[in-house]
């Protein structure tokens, strides 16, 4: 008989009821005769209410911005609690059931505090176990280092652990979500917003890292290396067929008949445009400033550099994830003198749109495309960038939603390809 492992997010583990709907979706496959590993979220909002006391403890109140493995202990504490439930709750149906914590199964990572990285799981016993028709319940987002010191995943990870226990086990992965799908953008954002019933792994992982949070961009990543079939589907059962609703397919691209230039339209607000006015226009200058950026763990994104009216100087603009913004700027400021700029400014107050499409490999004007449709809307480009399959552009935050519309409509992704 076959594998299956099923995640479900906090909102469909938000509160009891919830659980047991939950849990019946799982009951219903058990029933049909797969062997099941369901991967369980925190309760919805209980990971930032464990985050906010770590705050108010941890490092940060104390203004040391160094990295606290407790502040993973606590974290991840609320996937323990959901995965106790929903044991009980599959028991309490009458179903075999036993919870596999992360440090039991275990799931090995790195010992990158916060954000740490899946290794290793070994799925011989679990599998086992499954196989004697015990349904097995893993709390998401938890790990544990060489050093049995637990681990969390960075947030949303619970994603990803799925797909992990999905590859350890050798068999597909459905998500269960708070959406039916994946969408050609965040329906919260656009109504007309449509389902795709499949899309590409490396279109996801495009979307995803570009801001799409229905799937955590490591998932995406494992599922594509390890070939899990990954699908996407709503944990709100249609109450006349009994079934769950919609669902997207995560895919090779060669499995997908339906073709299109651009798939989606991701957003991000994670994003901070840090600008050096006045530095010398050398190449020593501007691989200094990457490289003590780097140092610092400093991941950048978008790089403009341009002339200034006199000749020996340089504007660089790059953006960097709005946490690390103040740090960027005050690298820049500690290492002014070696490099002499005549102003650091740094600028929270943008956004970046992207649109993501394989068939761009193989069509022009798409970027003419997104240029007129901001220009009419009088949105202003702040800095561009692109991939083979990608798009994005920095913009003012106050846009972001009027953007993404604009584009949605530009590429006609309101309407069936
Ligand atoms: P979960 O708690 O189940 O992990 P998330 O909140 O992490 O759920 O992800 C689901 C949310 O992702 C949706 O409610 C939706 O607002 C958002 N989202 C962003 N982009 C997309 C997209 N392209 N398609 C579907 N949902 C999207
Ligand atoms: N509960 C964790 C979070 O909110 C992990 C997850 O739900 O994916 O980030
Ligand atoms: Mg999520």
């Amino acid at each position: 008989m076959s594998r299956l492992v099923m995640k479900f997010g906090g909102t469909s583990m938000a509160d009891l009821e919830r659980i047991r709907k939950s849990a019946a979706i799982v009951a219903a496959e058990a029933a049909a005769g797969r062997h099941v590993a369901v991967v369980v979220s925190a309760m919805a909002g209980q990971t930032n209410q464990l985050v906010t006391w770590t705050d108010l403890v941890g490092p940060a109140a104390a203004g040391v911005p160094a990295s606290d493995d407790e502040y993973d202990v606590v974290v991840t504490a609320g996937e323990q609690i959901t995965a106790g439930l929903m044991a009980m709750t599959l028991r309490n149906m009458g179903l075999n059931a036993r919870s596999w914590l992360g440090w039991q199964l275990p799931v090995r990572t790195d010992d990158a505090h916060g954000k740490a990285r899946i290794a290793d799981i070994d799925g011989l016993a679990l599998g086992q176990s499954m196989d004697s028709g015990v349904v097995a319940v893993i709390p998401g987002f938890q790990g544990v280092t060489e050093d049995d010191r637990v681990t969390a995943l960075g947030r949303g990870g619970s994603d990803t652990s799925a797909v992990a226990v999905a590859a350890a086990l050798g068999c597909p992965c459905d998500i269960y979500t708070d959406v039916d799908g994946v969408y050609t953008t965040d329906p919260r954002i656009e109504a007309r917003a449509r389902r795709l019933e499949r899309v590409s792994y490396e279109e996801m992982l495009e979307l995803a890292s570009l801001g799409a949070k229905v799937l955590q961009t490591r998932s995406v990543e494992l599922a594509m290396a390890y070939k899990v079939p990954v699908r996407v589907l709503s944990s709100f059962v249609d109450p006349e067929t009994g079934r769950g609703v919609g669902g997207t397919v995560i895919c090779e691209e060669d499995e997908i008949l339906e073709k299109r230039i651009v798939s989606g339209v991701a957003m991000s607000r994670d994003e901070a445009r840090v600008t050096l006015l006045g530095l010398p226009d050398r190449a020593d200058v501007t691989a200094t400033v990457f490289a003590r950026l780097a140092e610092a763990n400093i991941n950048v994104d978008m790089i403009v550099q341009s002339e200034t009216r006199s000749a020996d100087l340089t504007n660089l603009v790059f953006t960097v994830g709005r946490r690390d913004a103040r740090a960027a700027a005050e690298l820049m400021e500690a290492i002014r003198s070696e490099i002499s700029f005549e102003e650091c400014r740094v600028d929270e107050d943008v956004a970046k749109v992207s649109v993501v499409g394989v068939g761009m490999r193989s069509h022009a004007g798409v970027a003419e495309t997104m240029f007129r449709a901001l220009a009419d809307k009088g949105i202003k480009m702040l800095a561009i960038s692109t991939s083979e399959i990608k798009i994005s552009v920095l913009i003012d935050a106050a846009y972001t939603e009027l953007a993404v519309r604009a584009l949605h409509a530009a590429y006609g992704l309101a309407e069936p390809a």
